[in-house]
């Protein structure tokens, strides 16, 4: 099957009121791990590649892998998203090789660091959605700034910084017309996320819902979202790993924001965590293997593992099937013609 539009597969699980993964890919294996979890587990899926990502795998080989996922497993929706592009530029060149969706993170200037004013964010958000829109193609904005940095991504911080004004979230949504919405709620990139088990005072899951409740129809999108589990440490370090101790967003406060709206959440250091761990495990166990596939099985069946409970934990799994891909040109007639627009004076007035 062809990608789909990732605004289809967000509509549909809105209205089953499910939540959907959205995994980081670099390589083959990870690719591979995510469609071994979504035929396992009959799971719509988001795939996406951020900046870093692209230039490690380079654009062609990384899409190349990707369509060969969607043609290897004809029964899965599968959106191809640009996570966090920090230019039109980036988000033009994505939608060319055929990505399906895009970030643009106006939140932070071009340098990725730097927090931008709401003026240049809704400025450059705007146009990226007129270009994509034109072709079918779903954008995802953010507003506040995330805490941490990833892949050299992040304005650093501990994510309490610049969480995200409910009005300025409204008002955003109506400038630009994004399909989705990133906000920051207290979750930070990386490993390091919380320094004790995250409660009210550094998660602000009441500024989730304050959200959701004005803007209904912008689904809305959870980053830093890994639960950096006990268990993935610890192999780690058991193995010879030094992390640090620390803790993830809990499973149970991303359940509760997809019952309040969210329907994307970005995993990518629980994935890490466990393909670490598990090529630890086998060069400390068998010092003597030197086959790089004896130790990328075991990574890619780690990781795979780590997805599956995320589709399942997400409800998305089971939903594969419930819906027929709209070719994203049939999409983008929908965007031309309004019946997709989201913005909220519009949804007022519907
Ligand atoms: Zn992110």
């Amino acid at each position: 099957m062809p990608l789909v539009s990732m605004r289809q597969l967000l509509d549909e699980a809105a209205k089953g009121g499910y939540g959907v993964g959205a995994f980081n890919v670099n390589d083959m294996e990870q690719i591979q791990a995510i469609m071994m979890a979504a035929k396992q587990t009959k799971s719509p899926v988001i795939v996406q590649a951020s900046r870093g990502a692209r230039a490690f795998a380079e654009d062609l080989y990384l899409f190349r892998l990707i369509q060969a996922a969607a043609e290897l497993n004809p029964d899965i929706p599968i959106a191809m998203h640009q996570d966090h592009g920090n230019s039109f530029e980036t988000c033009r060149s994505a939608i060319a090789l055929g990505y399906t969706s895009v970030m643009m993170d106006g939140s932070l200037k071009e340098d990725g660091k730097t927090p931008s004013t709401f003026e240049e964010n809704v400025a450059v958000t705007r146009k990226v959605v007129e270009y994509a829109h034109e072709r079918g193609v779903t954008v995802e904005g953010e507003i506040g700034v995330l805490g941490g940095v990833e892949d050299g991504h992040g304005a650093g911080g501990s994510g309490l910084e610049h969480i995200t004004d409910p009005d300025q979230a409204v008002e955003f949504a109506e400038r630009t017309g994004v399909d989705a919405l990133a906000i920051a709620i207290g979750t930070s990139h990386g490993a390091y996320k919380f320094t004790k088990k995250p409660d009210g005072s550094v998660l602000k899951m009441d500024v989730l819902i304050a959200i959701h409740k004005r803007l209904p129809n912008t689904h809305l999108v959870m980053h830093g979202s890994s639960s950096v589990p006990k268990e993935l440490q610890d192999i780690v370090n058991q193995y010879g790993g030094k992390l640090k101790q620390t803790w993830g967003v809990p499973i149970e406060e991303i359940q509760l924001g997809i019952r309040n709206g969210v329907r994307k959440v970005n995993v990518d250091t629980d994935n890490r965590l466990a393909i670490t761990g598990a090529i630890r495990k086998v060069f400390a166990e068998t010092p003597e293997k030197f086959d790089p596939r004896d130790y990328m099985k075991p990574a890619r069946e780690a990781m795979a593992k780590v997805v599956a409970e995320r589709m399942t934990e997400f409800g998305q799994a089971g939903h594969a099937g419930d819906y027929k891909p709209i070719p994203i040109t049939e999409i983008a007639k929908g965007y031309a013609d309004g019946s997709l627009d989201t913005r909220p004076s519009l949804a007022a007035s519907r």
